[in-house]
């Protein structure tokens, strides 16, 4: 079901609580990297003629103020790309937050401090978390959310408020994501293909078990393949992998014939020898040796795969091939993402690390959608949908 968003209601003079992810990487008082900040720049433009309280976490406060984790920085930054002042108020409920509403104008922006510096935000207790979310929610009418990267979870600032406020809408940012990653989830199986790399299987079972029967095929890279071939009893030598992956990758393993012909694994693999000289090798994938460690996939998988995405209609990839922050690595995911970059299909990023690579690789302007949300992008694919979504209102 299709949601309301920012332009389907009239929210003129109200004074509107928006959710926005600027949990970005701060070190020292200073933001390295406000990707996120700047995503979120259309729709707080967009409610110019609204009150605007926004609000957001930053990391993993333990439920109480920790100076570490104020949304100070965010506030200045997020000033600096506006052209404006932006308030901020160092709390995000109770009699502060308030006061600062109060004097507020049409065309203010209020950034509220971390919603994390409270137990009731990522509260089990659902009483508890209601309770939190009915202060959080008290100086506003209408509520937007367009913080896509925390749309997975049941939290006082995403889910709790909806009780609370209406109308309950999507930012732009959420509506972009949303719909870019239903047109993957909902593309055609002919041409649909899937690219799955990284650490752990364990990671990214639920989208294994979600797209590999929507798909036409799904590629298995990184270090989460060594499962694969661990499961069919072949050597891996040193090369990372869990027991707990395995017994995943044993799973899917199990699955029919017909689902299991569109999986496809590594056929050779590029190692170092981490037990001796520390030299490196290409070695067909039942050629791993003990005592060396596999850290990308070879030329020839590189080639196979690429060629698949390269003729795909619908690519999606996550997860990088390698260990690629480390040369000579990388060329499995490079290859892979100017693959991507030349597949005249649609085609999308997503996940941290895989982002990351692709950036870095300055290829990220050649795919149709690069995903902000990190392992939201994942939760969404592997389910079609997020609970932050469901609870706003249709359109
Ligand atoms: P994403 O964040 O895109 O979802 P993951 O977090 O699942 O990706 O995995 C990324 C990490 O996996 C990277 O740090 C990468 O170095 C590592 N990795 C991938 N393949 C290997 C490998 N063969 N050996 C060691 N590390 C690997
Ligand atoms: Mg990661």
């Amino acid at each position: 079901m299709a949601k309301k968003s920012i332009q389907d209601v009239d929210l003129t003079g109200q004074v509107v609580l928006c959710r926005v992810d600027f949990n970005v990487p701060i070190k020292d008082g200073v933001i390295s990297d406000d990707t996120r900040i700047r995503a979120s720049l259309p729709t707080i433009q967009y409610l110019a003629n609204t009150k605007l309280l926004l609000c957001s976490h930053l990391g993993r406060p333990e439920g109480a103020p920790d100076p570490k984790y104020t949304l100070a920085p965010c506030a200045e930054r997020l000033s600096e790309l506006l052209g404006k002042p932006v308030r901020f108020v160092d709390d995000c409920v109770g009699p502060k937050v308030a006061a600062a509403v109060a004097e507020m104008q049409v065309g203010d922006v209020l950034l509220l401090e971390n919603v994390r510096f409270y137990p009731g935000e990522t509260a089990k207790d659902k009483d508890q978390m209601r309770a939190f979310a009915e202060q959080l929610a008290a100086p506003a009418q209408a509520f937007v959310d367009d913080a896509f990267g925390s749309a997975a979870k049941k939290q006082a600032s995403v889910t709790g408020v909806t009780e609370f406020l209406s109308p309950c809408v999507q930012g732009f940012l959420m509506e972009k994501e949303v719909s870019m990653l239903s047109r993957v989830y909902n593309a055609p199986q002919e041409g649909f293909v899937v690219v799955l790399g990284g650490a752990k299987v364990a990671d990214k079972i639920d989208v294994i078990k979600s797209l590999l029967p929507r798909c036409e095929k799904m590629l298995i890279g990184g270090a989460m393949a060594w499962a694969f071939f661990r499961a069919k009893g072949m050597e891996i030598g040193e090369s990372l992998c869990s027991d707990e992956s395995v017994q995943l990758a044993t799973e899917i393993l199990n699955s029919d014939a017909e689902l299991l012909s569109k999986l496809l694994l590594p056929v050779d693999v590029h190692m170092q020898n981490v037990a001796g000289d520390h030299a490196t090798a290409f070695a067909p994938a039942d050629g791993i040796l003990p005592g060396w460690d596999a850290q990308d996939i070879g030329p020839e998988t590189t080639k196979l795969y690429a060629d698949i995405v390269r003729q795909a209609r619908t690519v999606f990839w996550n997860g990088p091939m390698g260990h690629f922050e480390q040369k000579p690595f990388d060329t499995g995911t490079l290859g892979i993402a100017q693959a991507m970059g030349e597949c005249p299909g649609f085609n999308v990023v997503g996940g941290g690390d895989s982002v990351a690579a692709v950036t870095q690789m300055d290829l990220a302007d050649k795919m149709d959608h690069v995903s902000t949300g990190g392992g939201a992008s994942l939760e969404f694919l592997a389910s079609g949908s997020l609970v932050g979504v469901d609870v706003l209102d249709d359109k």
